[in-house]
């Protein structure tokens, strides 16, 4: 029978489990870094997600559905954590004027203001990220877009505009090990740190087509 993952014999001879195991003590230092940054601010480190999210869509407006696509949260949670921060003044709230029935968010000036002390919380980590060898940089890159364009097919992240699910994105066409990905709408190689993780240029690739049923 197939051990589970953290079983100390599965994570001393299945790369599948050390690999999948080494994810959890980066999301644990991940999630580490974010409440403490959140905490220092009063914030939840959902409220802090958020923050930090609008501020990289600049005035951009937010549903509260793109909210609970992008961070895997129930719209009660959203809700609930949106409340929060339109009472303490850093979120404005209001109707899309493409569609009434959508509730829209975006920062105000407290907000912005305010969330200028949590832009840095994930900063330790990438000195970390910093300090591997330019070659090793590129393969994690590769391997781990690819591992979340696989959750995503499995449907257990949402979508992101990287090049390993773009229409655009022709894996392996190249010999060159430092490039070998190809980006059809530039024509031409993709380093692979160069690989995006948003792409403003991206297009989904539709999924594939199911293999078909076998004949009665
Ligand atoms: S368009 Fe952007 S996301 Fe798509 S393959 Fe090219 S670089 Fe990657």
């Amino acid at each position: 029978m197939e051990r589970a993952v953290f079983d100390e014999a599965a994570l001393q001879t299945d790369v599948d489990a050390k690999i999948t195991a080494a994810l959890e003590r980066l999301a644990v230092a991940m999630h580490k870094s974010l409440w403490e940054a959140a905490y220092a601010e009063d914030l939840t480190a959902t409220q802090a997600q958020f923050l930090t999210y609008l501020a990289s869509m600049g005035n951009t407006a937010v549903s509260m559905s793109d909210l609970a696509h992008r961070f895997g949260l129930s719209l009660a949670t959203v809700s609930e954590a949106v409340r929060a921060l339109v009472t303490k003044g850093l979120l404005e709230q209001r109707r899309s004027a493409n569609d009434g029935r959508v509730r829209e968010v975006r920062l105000t000036m407290q907000g912005r203001r305010r969330v200028k002390a949590l832009l840095h919380w994930a900063d330790a980590i990438r000195d970390q990220v910093a300090a591997l060898a330019p070659q090793a940089k590129g393969l994690l890159l590769d391997s781990l877009l690819e591992l979340i364009a696989r959750l995503q097919q499995a449907g257990l992240i949402s979508l992101t505009r990287q090049c390993q699910t773009c229409l655009y994105f022709q894996p392996h066409r190249h010999t060159d090990p430092t490039a070998p990905h190809h980006c059809g709408l530039m024509n031409q190689p993709l380093p692979l740190t160069e690989l995006r993780i948003h792409c403003p240029d991206h297009q989904t690739r539709p999924p594939a087509p199911s293999p078909s049923a076998p004949s009665p």
